[in-house]
């Protein structure tokens, strides 16, 4: 296992196949977002021949992410790799869900196991206010088709203070009473690009809590509060699922991450919320051979930040959410 220099295992890579969206999320990007032209990208046989590297560098999980993962054309056999890549156990998807209904069941059949489908609000209105762009429809289908595929799923909701932190967040978490779903908020986070518009909109765990014990009454802690990846889980009475609360800013989980982020353009970057990033993308078309890169993946690991800097008001400025892949 790679271990960095706080002695964390660092095996889980996260790959942005695309800096392109199909929605335009007010919290993630603004709706005249420009994004990069595709030869500045790794190509599918890059990623592949990263993918099989990391493997043999000890990572064991790998979550393709974007900006919109299912706009990648090669999606489905980058699955299948990193699903037969020695050293991988676990392959992952986050994705908005609008293409979900034609690629659920390609994606399981290339062998993927979980996804992650974001989803803010189940109010048609709302749920277009917050991405603009999208159609609550879309994301149903995507849901039913992912299911009847047997992909397990769990939600992602980032929770807006005046749009969906209230009845919204209570509907989302019903969803839990009859599906073995992960219904998990996450607190927003800050990125230079809309910092000011993130920090005002961000509803803590702690407000949640109250929303949803006023609602339900109160919520079984899970694993006595041991975190699931990065959400702290909670049961409501009665239900299938469990309720997850992703909470980077209000309760920093740093101790035990355990990620790198590859981006869409080829950097390394070493942690979400600081802008330290090695680029790999001029490694591999340098024509560097794999003991460089293998040699250059293990040097960024050591050097990776113990954590954030949010409670110190450094706010990472070199790319927003989508440009990095959350
Ligand atoms: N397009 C896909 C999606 O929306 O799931 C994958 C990429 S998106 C950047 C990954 C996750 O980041 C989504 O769950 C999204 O809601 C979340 N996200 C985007 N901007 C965020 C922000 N400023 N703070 C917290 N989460 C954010
Ligand atoms: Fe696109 Fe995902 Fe960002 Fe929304 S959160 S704009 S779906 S990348």
């Amino acid at each position: 296992m790679p271990l960095d220099s706080y002695h964390r295992d660092i095996d889980y890579l996260r790959i942005s196949l695309t800096d392109a969206c199909n929605l335009r999320c007010v919290y993630c990007m603004p709706e005249n977002m420009t994004f990069r032209p595709r030869d500045e990208l790794l190509s599918d046989a890059e990623l592949r021949r990263l993918i099989t590297l990391f493997g043999t560098l000890g990572f064991r999980k790998i979550r393709f992410t974007g900006g919109e993962p299912t706009l990648r054309p090669g999606l489905v056999e980058l699955v299948r790799h990193a699903v037969n890549t020695p050293g991988i156990t676990a392959v992952g998807l986050t994705t908005n869900g609008v293409l979900l209904d034609q690629l659920a069941q390609p994606l399981a059949d290339a062998g993927l196991q979980t996804a992650n489908v974001s989803i803010d609000s189940l109010d048609e209105e709302k749920f277009r206010k917050l991405t603009r762009w999208g159609n609550l429809r879309d994301v149903h289908a995507g849901l039913a088709a992912a299911a009847r595929a047997g992909l397990r799923i769990k939600l992602n909701a980032v929770v807006c203070r005046g749009v969906n932190d209230g009845e919204d967040v209570v509907a989302l978490a019903r969803l839990t009473l009859n599906n073995p779903w992960q219904v998990r908020f996450i607190e927003q986070m800050p990125f230079g690009n809309n910092s000011d518009f993130q920090k005002r909109g961000m509803v803590s765990e702690a407000e949640l809590l109250t929303v949803l014990t006023t609602a339900f009454g109160p919520l079984e802690l899970v694993n006595g509060g041991q975190l699931d990846g990065e959400a702290r889980l909670y049961r409501l009475p009665g239900g299938q699922g469990a309720l997850g609360f992703i909470s980077p800013v209000s309760a920093p989980f740093c101790a035990g991450c355990n990620r790198m982020r590859l981006t869409a353009d080829g950097v390394l970057r070493l942690c979400l919320l600081r802008d330290n990033e090695i680029n790999l993308l001029n490694l591999l078309r340098g024509g560097e051979n794999d003991d460089a890169i293998a040699t250059c993946i293990r040097q960024a690991v050591h050097e990776k930040p113990w954590g954030h800097g949010l409670a110190q008001h450094l706010i990472p400025s070199a790319r927003g959410m989508s440009e990095i892949g959350g």
